[in-house]
């Protein structure tokens, strides 16, 4: 695990330890170290309150004023995830991953060009098909993993914003983030890359050239199936990003208290869970392969994946907890096999503790580049014995009729 320097980020560690490198490790399961200091307690307290005393002469010496645009509960979350991401400009805390994607695209200008992937989060690609061309920015999209493809797609001066997703849902292909940096920014466009899947966990996109992160912390981050919440991070604290703030505060998109304080108290056991998710989802894809109602398994870890390559390249400790199968027999089996399943959970979303397993094509309906095969696997902490023989029953079983 890569170390970073804990005096850097908002909120950093106190003073006597802040000339120590920590791991990103050891300072999330502290929170970046901070003691309330009323009581010397090791969890912060949780600030509900959305309006702050003046001082005499008018003025906010406490730096807050009412809670729309700021609150200290949300700060220490998003001091904790900036941290995590390695941001020098910091992260912001979102209602929703929707909020924190839509917000980025709303700071774009009415003529702006944006190029986005075809495999990327259904609801969000929906939404720019559906709200870009009424803002008067125009939005293509193509295979991102394809660098050529990309590189024919930027439109030099024009194209102001490239959003990728990697590993992209829920086909996992794997796009090259220093790469797409680079024809990103010679065409003096900015990349920004949902790294849901990844996770800080196994991949920095900022440390890769990468100028905005944003994650669905609804997923892994949180971990806990309870919260609903989005991240940005930041390289640059430029206009772009301030702009991006002025249409939160202005929106009252900020992600709620309390749900600021259950993430949280997720970051601190970010990487143990992280790691046993991983380890679970590349032991599940192992398996996966050789069976024999399983046609193909969609798992950047697989040496013979596409995007294993790159994966190698830009991932770290291992390759995700996500995963897909397709079924052999078609749409009948996969649908069969996820009625079937009696551990794994059917429902969508995904990065929480328990597994969930999903077919995705009747989710996304048409224009999805989703196979009706698919069966979307979200991994959990569970035993892999226990989540394999409950799978291979239920494939077993929907073979069988
Ligand atoms: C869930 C998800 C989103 C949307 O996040 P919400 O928190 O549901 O609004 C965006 N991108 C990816 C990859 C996701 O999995």
């Amino acid at each position: 695990m890569s170390r970073t320097n804990a005096s850097g980020g908002p909120g950093g560690m106190p003073d006597a330890t802040s000339a120590v490198d920590f791991s990103r490790r050891t300072l999330a399961a502290q929170a970046m170290g901070k003691v309330d200091p009323a009581t010397r307690a090791v969890v912060m307290p949780l600030h509900v309150a959305t309006t702050f005393i003046r001082d005499p002469d008018n003025g906010y010496s406490s730096g807050f004023s009412y809670a729309r645009p700021d609150n200290a509960t949300v700060r220490e979350a998003e001091a904790v995830l900036a941290m995590l991401e390695g941001a020098e400009a910091g992260a912001m805390l979102f209602g929703s991953g929707m909020a924190a994607a839509t917000a980025v695209f709303g700071a774009l200008e009415p003529g702006d060009h944006v190029v986005a992937g075809t495999v990327m989060y259904w609801a969000l690609k929906r939404w720019l098909r559906e709200e870009m061309p009424r803002r008067g920015i125009a939005v293509d999209f193509v295979g991102t993993d394809d660098l050529d493809a990309l590189r024919g797609a930027v439109r030099p001066g024009a194209t102001k914003l490239v959003w990728i997703e990697t590993p992209g849902n829920p086909l996992w292909t794997v796009t090259d983030i220093a790469a797409a940096a680079e024809i990103a920014h010679a065409a003096g466009a900015r990349l920004a890359v949902d790294s849901t899947a990844a996770s800080p966990f196994h991949t920095r996109p900022l440390a890769l050239g990468a100028d905005l992160v944003m994650h669905s912390a609804t997923k892994i981050l949180n971990g806990h199936s309870d919260v609903v919440a989005g991240v940005l991070a930041g390289a640059t604290a430029d206009p772009f990003w301030g702009r991006i703030g002025g249409i939160r505060a202005g929106s009252g998109g900020i992600l709620g208290p309390f749900e600021a304080y259950l993430l949280m108290r997720s970051l601190r056991t970010f990487h143990l869970r992280a790691a046993a998710q991983s380890a679970g989802a590349g032991r599940l894809a192992g398996r996966l392969q050789g069976h024999p109602h399983v046609a193909r398994v969609l798992y950047p870890g697989l040496p013979d994946d596409p995007g294993h390559a790159v994966a190698a390249r830009q991932m770290r400790d291992g390759f995700g907890f996500m995963l897909s199968i397709r079924v052999a027999g078609g749409e009948p089996a996969a649908i069969g096999t996820a009625a079937r399943v009696r551990l794994w959970k059917r429902a969508t979303s995904l990065g929480g503790v328990e597994s969930l397993i999903e077919h995705r094509a009747s989710v996304e309906g048409p224009g999805s580049p989703c196979p009706p095969d698919l069966l979307r696997l979200s991994t959990g902490i569970e035993d892999t014995d226990d989540l394999f023989h409950d799978l291979d029953a239920a494939l077993r079983g929907a073979h069988a009729g």
